[in-house]
């Protein structure tokens, strides 16, 4: 580490539990933000400010001026510009010791086995239960690490996901619900506060096991309801015969028109 990085985090190295050690895992990593909506912002941004070395953000939208009541890393000015592009331009503003890189392309079934490839973990920031799924289906089948979360309304959900370990969010979800039982943040609405809840969460967890610490999220499904703040664990179970990390994998990809309009992979 060089002397800016050690002033830059000194206030996370002179926690319990964390060090010269835990910062070095922390810029070994090589992460993948799926997403760089609604919770893609606060995930990469608190993975950038930690000290997470290679941060890839994966998005093909562009800034639209309804994603500002939450998308932080955005201004207007940035309208009609790839988000991915826009975002790791700025998280290289914000920290300029770690790498991020903007891939611009579409995560689908058929890609997702192969773009998600060789990463140290997922934090997955979409909306878009197609999307949702490859990347369960592809952490588990590369067993990399996979922090979920999901936020609606005044609803938030988290959950971390270790292969082998863990239930995968096929074993606590086999099927994604019925095409526009659940509606979509166009559609009900989002507080931006809520994405960063949720956002927040999912870096932590991260975070900390990067760093290699122990998570509170493993086989607990977080869900957040804000109107009332309440924080309820569930807990989840692995299934034998869950299609993604049970005995035996079954390609299950989710059609895109159950699942919602390409524009609302935002969150
Ligand atoms: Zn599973």
């Amino acid at each position: 580490m060089n002397l800016n990085e050690i002033k830059r985090y000194s206030r996370q190295l002179i926690l319990p539990d964390f060090g010269t050690k835990q910062q070095l895992r922390l810029k070994q990593a090589k992460v993948a933000v799926t997403g760089a909506g609604g919770l893609g912002c606060p995930v990469s941004t608190y993975l950038a400010l930690a000290g997470v070395g290679e941060i890839h953000l994966f998005d093909f939208d562009r800034v639209e001026l309804s994603n500002l009541n939450r998308q932080f890393l955005y201004t207007p000015e940035q309208q009609g510009r790839l988000k991915a592009e826009a975002a790791a331009e700025r998280l290289m503003e914000i920290n300029p010791e770690i790498k991020v890189e903007a891939v611009c392309e579409k995560i689908t079934y058929d890609n997702a086995f192969e773009l998600l490839k060789g990463y140290s973990a997922i934090v997955d920031g979409t909306d878009n239960f197609a999307v949702r799924y490859a990347v369960n289906d592809a952490a588990a089948v590369l067993r990399i690490p996979l922090f979920h979360g999901a936020a609606l309304m005044y609803e938030g959900r988290a959950m971390s996901i270790i292969p082998g370990e863990t239930a995968c969010f096929r074993c606590v979800f086999p099927e994604p619900p019925p095409a526009g039982m659940v509606p979509t943040c166009r559609e009900a609405g989002i507080l931006g506060s809520v994405v960063g809840i949720v956002g927040a969460i999912q870096a932590t967890e991260a975070i900390r096991y990067l760093a290699g610490l122990e998570i509170g999220l493993k086989n607990s499904l977080l869900i957040i309801n804000v109107e009332t703040m309440s924080f309820d664990k569930v807990r989840v179970h692995r299934r034998q015969e869950c299609t993604a990390c049970g005995e035996k994998f079954v390609p299950k990809p989710v059609d895109e028109v159950c699942a919602v309009a390409t524009d609302e992979q935002e969150v």
